[in-house]
């Protein structure tokens, strides 16, 4: 474990403590005491942890701090960029913002498209603090000379991988040229595996730490992983419909793959009764944002969703989340059930496979290290057999052992490197995180 085990040793501000006091969180969670002090020491920082871990705090906290530390004389543009891959996520962050500091005097803004642009107008004309955009809609303000990118201080990336999947890493790269007079930076992300995050990462930080972050025993293993199987797309409804009447079932996330199946699926639970709301990637803001509200005010318990829609999405209280089609990939499955068991809060992961998914299915349980147990349903059971799958698993565990040596080579080299740099009065951390941890 790390020596900060409460948020008084970290000291911050009261107006932060005490907001924080008010969310009753007792304990800093593995990445917020991990990079909170590295930040605030004024260090470019590269930080994963998996979803649901307190990533936002852990970047919004110093991010607040420093404003409090240095306040500003009068009124300007933004000092603190947060650039977010989704407006549900850039709304969510502003959320948690505005929350923290509600004892200050700190003001916050959200720059995303699917708002009228002149909506925006106020932004500009009003002192700002701490801007949350996605990229689109502010680089078009910054060519246009709208926004002004001259006081950033500090710019942060929220889910730099869902970043780079959608495409993004142009626009970040010009952003981050346009707020080159900045400070420090900061990257987050649920995984920092992949040659790409790094290159990234290379391009846009200064010599940065990197900081991933292994969740405690508290944080980790909420959440129970269940697979039904299916003979067929009928069966899988059937199965879905029998789940999602069970009493446990409180509030459930349906994935599924295709923007097309969102609609049918929405329609069939209709004819059976279920009310819900959905999210897909071609919803106007409005209307996505009314589906988040109605899914957190519990004016409905289900929300079906593909995963461009729901990527970032927090609402709490989710007891489970279905995967009706398996995630391409199983990055996008660790994402998806991350949407249940937000912050120690048990929660379900059912995944409903028929044969073609098997394959996949064996994927994902090496990926997250864990034996997802089938069950069954008396009156539903599969009429097909188990697939065989021929002997592929051992030497791909074996692929991954060698990666992970290769990796962790590559690590150390790394570490010499930056601590070969001259890093002039940036104090040089003594050990590295991995090491405080033991
Ligand atoms: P991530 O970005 O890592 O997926 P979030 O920042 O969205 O996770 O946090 C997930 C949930 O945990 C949020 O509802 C947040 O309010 C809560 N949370 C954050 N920090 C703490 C903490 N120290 N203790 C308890 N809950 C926390
Ligand atoms: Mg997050």
């Amino acid at each position: 474990m790390t020596d900060i085990t409460d948020f008084l040793s970290l000291d911050l501000d009261e107006s932060l403590l005490k907001a924080i006091e008010e969310k009753n969180f007792k304990h800093p969670t593995t990445i917020q005491a991990l990079t909170i002090p590295a930040a605030l020491d004024g260090r470019d920082i590269m930080g994963s942890a998996p979803t649901g871990t307190g990533k936002t705090l852990a970047f919004l906290i110093p991010a607040i701090q420093h404003l409090l530390d240095f306040p500003r004389r009068k009124p300007g543009p933004p000092r603190i960029l947060i650039l977010a891959p989704t407006r549900e996520l850039a709304m969510q962050i502003a959320d948690q913002a505005l929350q923290i500091t509600q004892y200050t005097d700190l003001s916050i803004a959200t720059i995303t498209g699917g708002v009228a642009y002149m909506n925006h107008a106020e932004v500009f004309s009003k002192n700002q603090d701490i801007v949350i955009a996605t990229t689109g809609r502010l680089l078009q303000y910054i060519k246009e000379e709208n926004f002004d990118c001259r006081a950033v201080e500090m710019l942060i990336l929220d889910e730099a991988d869902r970043m780079l999947d959608m495409g993004f890493a142009q626009d970040v790269e010009t952003i981050s040229a346009e707020t080159r007079w900045r400070k420090q930076t900061l990257l987050f992300s649920a995984t920092l595996e992949g040659q790409d995050v790094h290159d990234f990462a290379k391009r846009i930080l200064n010599d940065p730490i990197e900081i991933d972050a292994e969740p405690s025993r508290r944080e980790r293993k909420k959440i129970q992983q269940f697979y039904y199987r299916a003979d067929n797309l009928e069966h899988k409804l059937a199965l879905l419909l029998k789940l999602l009447s069970q009493d446990e079932c409180q509030k459930a996330v349906i994935f599924v793959r295709k923007r097309e199946r969102v609609h049918e699926l929405a329609s069939k639970l209709h004819e059976a009764g279920i009310r819900s709301c959905y999210l897909e990637g071609e919803m106007v803001q409005a209307k996505r944002n009314e589906a988040i509200k109605r899914l957190q005010n519990n004016r409905v318990n289900v929300l079906i969703a593909t995963d461009v829609a729901a990527r970032g999405l927090d609402i709490d209280d989710i007891t489970h989340v279905f995967n009706f089609d398996l995630p391409r990939t199983a990055d996008i499955y660790l994402h998806r059930i991350g949407r249940t068991a937000r912050a120690g809060k048990k929660g379900t992961a059912i995944s409903l496979v028929e044969a073609h998914d098997y394959e996949l299915l064996k994927k994902i349980e090496r990926y997250v290290h864990e034996a997802i147990k089938m069950r069954t349903i008396d009156e539903l059971k599969p009429k097909s057999k188990v697939p065989s799958l021929t002997g592929k698993k051992k030497p791909s565990t074996k692929a991954k052992a060698k990666l992970k040596e290769k990796k962790a080579e590559k690590k150390k080299s790394k570490v010499r490197h930056r601590d070969s740099k001259n890093i002039g009065k940036r104090r040089k951390p003594s050990q590295s995180p991995q090491e405080q941890l033991k």
